[in-house]
């Protein structure tokens, strides 16, 4: 089986409803004209019911299938929203929004999706109900982790969820899948330095801030290299360093690190965490300075379950006549809260030669279309067979 036919004869329909979507793209939560937009088509398609408002600006809409002899309910997920930059791909759909672009392809997602939703409302071919979840927030703000705290799986029984995004550098048609751990863990820290300012010409006078932060800086490469287990996977970096104001002659008062953590293993995250701590105030103390550290845990590691991946494994061989094992990634993804929640897996589909995400000159192909929606359509038919 490949694509299906009726995503053939649909695929000017939904790049059109893609590029309508790109044209207008929306930061974090404040996906109000997308949300609006998925709404109306899903009522539109017929769907059996169709809510808005779910984790601040999410939208479920539920198709029933012929039957409901299993009682099953299938949530499938796409993301919403764009990422705060500027587009520079000189498209003549480009981002009408000064300072937003959906650079991870959120709008093809959101189309994918769509697609597969006006599909299975006219097909119904299945037995037991689908979720159709769009999410607000992918990008930094967890709009995944707030529709289930808002009790989506349990008002609609979702029992298993399917996720997918596009990845640039694999061939359009083409799917990767992995069980178990696919994406990491990602943490934030900050790390507030204290020392004395004072004239540049009396050092002795003063505790010298960044020399603490540089001295942390090193010593938090000691992390991955000598306190992780060799086989496990982890990584620390330092993304933002700042200290003193624009003159040669002061020493300043305090300085700010700030940076990332990438893992998989709880117990690795917890180690790194607790590393990080014990050598932010012993270097600090050290110089005679204090250091505070604030850790934030953004989200989980994304980890498919092995049936569900196997399943949606099948799904893709059967659409594209094979699937590849994707690589290990120590990128984030807040689809993880869902898999927390419920079983189920998240999938890559091929966009083809494109730039990079989050690159200001990517675009979603969309060509992608008919074996995204397929898939989507797929997992459904396939997972709940119709009497
Ligand atoms: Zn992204
Ligand atoms: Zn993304």
């Amino acid at each position: 089986m490949p694509v299906k036919n009726r995503f053939a004869e649909l695929h000017a329909e939904i790049t059109e409803w893609r590029r309508d979507i790109h044209a207008h793209p929306e930061v974090l939560y404040d996906t109000h004209r997308t949300a609006a937009l998925v709404a109306e088509k899903l009522r539109a398609f017929g769907c059996d019911e169709v809510v808005a408002g779910i984790g601040r600006t999410g939208v479920v809409g539920i198709i029933k299938g012929k039957s409901n002899a299993s009682g099953k309910v299938i949530g499938l997920r796409a993301d919403m929203d764009a990422l705060p930059m500027q587009e520079q791909t000189g498209l003549d759909y480009a981002s009408e929004n000064d300072g937003a672009m959906h650079a991870c392809g959120h709008d093809g997602h959101t189309a994918m999706l769509l697609g597969a939703a006006k599909y299975l409302s006219e097909t119904r071919n299945f037995d037991g109900a689908v979720a159709l979840i769009f999410q607000p927030a992918e990008e930094g703000g967890n709009g995944a982790l707030a529709m289930v705290e808002d009790g989506m799986m349990e008002r609609w029984n979702i029992q298993e969820v399917y996720g997918m995004h596009n990845q640039p550098g694999m061939p359009v048609g083409e799917f990767a899948i992995r069980k178990g751990p696919m994406l990491a863990a990602v943490d934030f820290f900050t790390i507030h330095i204290e020392g004395r300012g004072g004239h540049a010409a009396h050092p002795d006078q003063t505790v010298d801030p960044t020399l603490i932060g540089t001295q942390i800086h090193a010593a938090l490469q000691s992390i991955v290299s000598r306190n992780v287990d060799p086989v496990e996977r982890a990584v620390v970096s330092v993304t933002s360093f700042q200290t003193g104001s624009d003159v040669y002659n002061v020493i300043p008062h305090t300085a700010t690190l700030k940076g990332t953590v990438r893992t998989f293993a709880p117990d690795t995250q917890d180690m790194v965490q607790a590393r990080i701590e014990e050598i932010v105030a012993g270097v600090a103390a050290s110089f005679g300075g204090t250091a505070r550290l604030d850790y934030q845990r953004i989200t989980p590691a994304t980890i498919n379950g092995e049936d569900q991946a196997a399943f949606a494994e099948e799904v893709a061989t059967a659409i594209s006549g094979g699937c590849n094992e994707a690589a290990i990634s120590m990128g984030g993804e807040d689809f993880s809260y869902m898999l927390q929640a419920r079983p189920g897996a998240f999938i890559m589909v091929g966009n083809g030669d494109s730039a990079a995400l989050h690159h200001p000159e990517y675009n979603f192909d969309d060509d992608a279309i008919p074996y995204g929606s397929s898939f989507l359509s797929e997992v459904i038919e396939r997972r709940m067979p119709a009497a």
